[in-house]
């Protein structure tokens, strides 16, 4: 008989990504869907269970769980999604309506996409064998996510580790959340456009003023020409991510910073040694020895979602 596999679905805003994984986190098929959340929650549902119905038909495997992260306030242990701003949700029982709308029965569960970025980088990924790191994820906003004592932070309310959100930028922009001075509004796409409207009228020379529809891609080519202004955007993404994740490390004495998410994997060669350095500098003058930064190595956000599954089935094993 083949080996078990897990289906893993991340849900994003514009896309449902779909992956079928095995045990050492191998992806053996893939697929994808549109969100389109402005059809509503039963329809977005509905797509999300026929993506699923299409991957059970493209293996002879066992199935033995199906792992969904999306954004947002979700509680794992309903698998109920609170608030998730993106796909406009509030209090949606995500996995019961998987469940009711599946033609088999398999065990579903289900965490926010940075939690099961987590898991990923746990089992498969740049922190295996790590039993305490943080995950920072760059990308349109700016997540996070721990591991403590092998086990995921997830919090009271399960907001844990929001450290896009968390405002501690000194006289800091005003951000979508309504809080002055949050890290995302510096260390993501957001912000690095936010930066860009800032600060473009005092550079007048740079290679991105007088330039319409500016993208992140066009910011980070320009940081790499020497570009003053291109090089201060990626510097800020740099403070914006140390700011928060200085205390962080004071809180919960990671060994590792797993730095992950669509922006900084494509500015890596721009961020990596920055990060590395300057948080370097920063717990030098603290009692907090230095923690090494990595890169994220999970490929897909599906792989980060089937993760879910394996770390269930193991951990009901003792
Ligand atoms: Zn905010």
């Amino acid at each position: 008989m083949s080996e078990p596999l897990a289906i893993g679905v991340d849900i994003g805003g514009t896309k449902i990504a779909y992956g079928l994984v095995d045990r050492i986190g191998q992806v053996h098929a893939t697929h994808r869907l549109p969100t389109l959340p402005e059809e509503g929650t039963e329809a977005v549902i509905d797509r999300i269970t026929q993506g699923i119905e299409h991957m059970l038909t493209l293996s002879d495997a066992p199935i033995v769980g199906i792992g969904m992260g999306s954004p947002g306030q979700i509680n794992p242990h309903t698998g109920v999604v609170y608030l998730a701003t993106n796909l406009a949700w509030r209090n949606v029982e995500l996995v019961q309506g998987v469940k009711q709308r599946l033609s088999r029965d398999i065990p579903v569960w289900l965490n926010n996409d940075a939690n099961a970025s987590a898991m990923g980088e746990m089992l498969f990924g740049a922190a295996r064998g790590c039993t305490d790191f943080l995950i920072l994820t760059v990308g349109t906003g700016l997540g996070g996510a721990a591991i403590s004592d092998g086990k995921l932070l997830l919090g009271g309310k399960f907001v844990a580790m929001e450290v896009g959100h968390i405002p501690v930028m000194p006289n800091g922009r005003l951000c979508v959340c309504g809080s002055l001075g949050c890290p995302e509004m510096y260390a993501s796409g957001t912000g690095m456009m936010a930066g860009l409207q800032e600060h473009l009228p005092h550079y007048p020379f740079s290679v991105l003023a007088n330039k319409e529809g500016i993208t992140t891609e066009d910011i980070l080519r320009a940081a790499r020409e020497g570009d003053p202004l291109g090089s201060l955007l990626v510097d800020e993404i740099v403070s914006g991510l140390l700011a928060v994740t200085v205390p962080v490390i004071g809180l919960f004495d990671p060994l590792r910073v797993v730095v992950g998410g669509g922006l900084a994997l494509a500015a890596w060669d721009l961020l990596g040694d920055r990060i590395t350095t300057r948080l370097h500098e920063a717990l030098a003058q603290t009692v907090f020895d230095d923690v090494p930064v990595v890169k994220s190595e999970v490929s897909s956000s599906a792989v980060g979602a089937a993760s879910l599954v394996w770390y269930e089935l193991d951990n009901e094993k003792f």
